[in-house]
């Protein structure tokens, strides 16, 4: 699987984001979950009276979704189940999960994070 392999190289030397340095907790930010897989913190920007961020502790091969194979399988899952978690301890009556990816997607981070909004009645289609 030579196309893995160097696509996972090329990938492993993608420069370190902000979110890296959140997670070593060098720069602070507002945590509401936190397992051994997944971080989920404030977003400085809300959107919406609640704006939640989720993010794999490791980024490796997931710097954007579209880089996701099967081995990403498990924590995509604990994402997903952190973002279930977190919307009920907000008591969200209803809630939008959103990852963008790359720039025409509207990622600025490349990290991959998942956004839980909520707190508002949200309008379809988003922009
Ligand atoms: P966009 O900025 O278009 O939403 P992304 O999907 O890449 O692009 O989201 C990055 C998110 O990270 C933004 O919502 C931004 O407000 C948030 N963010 C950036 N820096 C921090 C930080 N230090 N703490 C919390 N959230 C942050």
């Amino acid at each position: 699987r030579w196309d893995t392999i160097l696509h996972a190289g090329a990938r492993d030397a993608a420069p370190e984001t902000i979110f890296d340095r959140i997670l070593r907790k060098e720069i602070p930010s507002t945590v509401v979950h936190e397992d051994a897989y997944v971080l989920a913190f404030r977003d400085i920007n809300p959107v919406a009276p609640s704006h939640v961020l989720i993010i794999p502790k490791v980024r490796e091969g997931l710097t954007q979704l579209r880089f996701a194979t099967a081995d990403h399988a498990f924590v995509l899952g604990k994402m997903l189940e952190a973002a279930a978690k977190i919307a009920a301890d907000e008591k969200l009556e209803g809630f939008r999960l959103v990852i963008n990816d790359g720039p025409k997607g509207g990622q600025e981070v490349y990290h991959l994070h998942m956004h839980l909004i909520g707190g508002r009645t949200m309008k379809w289609p988003p922009g």
